[in-house]
């Protein structure tokens, strides 16, 4: 493959760019030019070389780059065209690794008692919630306070837990060029052009009766390490990277990774500051942490096993050899099924019948909601076995490879993979 690919898969990442912000400004897609750009994509996917095994940085970057052009090539055909789409097209698409689904039930069996433990523990520990109130953000003065109060907070969060980030890995630096603000919007997201970290207020901050504002630290780390360390740190160093045009941007397809990532580093930065009571102390909770951690790892839990319940119920409604969507009995089948695992009674009755409907003639599942099955993708934890085969593991010695390694680019999830495995060869051979 030589540079010329590269390029021309830059005109048409544009176009596909230029594109969806003519559609925002005139509310019209344009059709026969987005035709075009899919032939286009085709046939570049079509004359890159297929590499089975890549075993160097080149040969990771060709197969990724054909990989992409055939998927974005795909995708916007089917936005164009409404053409109907089976299961395998979609997770083809995705890049999800088949085994990622099948994997759903046994990592649910595993679970289910220790999230409906981690439920009860919560549930003891509620009384304490009842006592925290809601902002009434509608009342000017109490919106000043507590965008103040929360913005105090943020700025303590982001130095105390950008400088103990430094001090673990050379990653961190890059926290330096990310601001954060508190946002009053209830989602918190990053946005990559001006490098803003904006945490969403209402999620952390409360009041009590008396009046006094609080703030809800498990909930503010766990944004500050999937929105900060995960998202923004994933797109200042992938803008730093000097890496071709088409791995510096996100898309639909490269989101199952970047997901995956922002999960691992809510996880991580848990992790980090549980293991420095000196962190804890400059943020004035050591007293507190135990609670403190103990409450994220059961909220966590507990939220995973919902979202893969819900994941494991869509793979249930696609599989056809469980028979006909219309069929009485392979509904009722299905719904018996997904009750061995779910942990709310009610939700594989309203989850299955709701989605009746949602399937074309030939039996297919939408497609949307299939894609919904790129929340079940393991990159991450793929690309952390691939460096462990290799003698990379996740502890001062490799953590500086390993983060450099998974939070520069935007990947699909097995191209993310790939990149991993020939990172950690090449990892190894520098310390030989
Ligand atoms: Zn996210």
């Amino acid at each position: 493959m030589d540079d010329s690919a590269i390029e021309r898969s830059e005109i048409l990442l544009r176009l596909i760019e230029k594109a969806a912000r003519f559609s925002t400004r005139f509310n019209v897609y344009p059709y026969s030019a987005a035709a075009r750009i899919v032939d286009e994509l085709y046939r570049l996917a079509e004359n890159i070389p297929a590499v089975e095994d890549p075993s160097n940085k080149h040969e990771v970057i060709q197969a990724e780059l054909k990989r992409r052009m055939a998927s974005e090539a795909t995708t916007l055909e089917h936005y164009i065209l409404g053409r109907p789409y089976d299961f395998n097209t979609v997770m083809a698409v995705y890049g999800i690794a088949g085994g990622d689904v099948v994997g759903l039930r046994d990592w649910l069996d595993n679970n289910r008692a220790g999230a409906l433990a981690s439920i009860d523990r919560l549930f003891e520990s509620a009384d304490v919630e009842s006592y925290e109130l809601g902002l009434h953000l509608d009342i000017p003065q109490v919106r000043r306070q507590a965008e103040e109060f929360a913005a105090v907070q943020l700025q303590k969060y982001h130095a105390k837990l950008g400088r103990l980030t430094q001090g673990l890995s050379n990653v961190g630096e890059y926290l330096r060029d990310i601001s954060a603000v508190p946002t009053t919007e209830g989602r918190s997201y990053f946005d990559p052009l001006t490098s803003t970290l904006a945490v969403s207020f209402p999620a952390f901050v409360y009041q009590t009766e008396d009046g006094s504002m609080h703030i809800r630290e498990r909930e503010l780390v766990r944004i500050y390490g999937h929105e900060g360390m995960g998202h923004g740190l994933n797109q200042v160093m992938t803008k730093a990277s000097g890496l071709p045009y088409f791995l510096t941007k996100d898309s639909q397809i490269t989101q199952a990774t970047a997901e995956s990532l922002a999960q691992f580093y809510q996880r991580r930065i848990l992790e980090d500051l549980k293991n420095s009571p000196e962190t804890q102390r400059a943020l004035g909770i050591n007293h507190d942490f135990e609670d403190i951690y103990r409450e994220s790892l059961d909220v966590a839990i507990v939220e995973e096993y919902r979202l893969r319940t819900m994941q494991y119920g869509i793979s249930l409604l696609a599989d056809k050899s469980l028979g006909s969507p219309e069929d009485p009995a392979a509904i009722r089948r299905r719904i018996a099924i997904l009750s061995e695992v779910a942990i709310d009674p009610a939700f594989p009755q309203s989850f299955i019948e709701g989605n009746r409907n949602n399937f074309d003639s030939r039996g297919n599942l939408h497609p949307y909601l299939v894609s919904e099955l790129r929340y079940a993708a393991q990159p991450v934890q793929r690309a952390l076995d691939a460096f462990a085969k290799n003698g990379i593991h996740y502890d001062p010695n490799g953590r500086n490879l390993i983060d450099q390694t998974m939070l520069t680019g935007f990947w699909t999830p097995i191209g993310f993979v790939q990149n991993a495995q020939v990172a950690a060869v090449e990892g190894l051979s520098l310390k030989a």
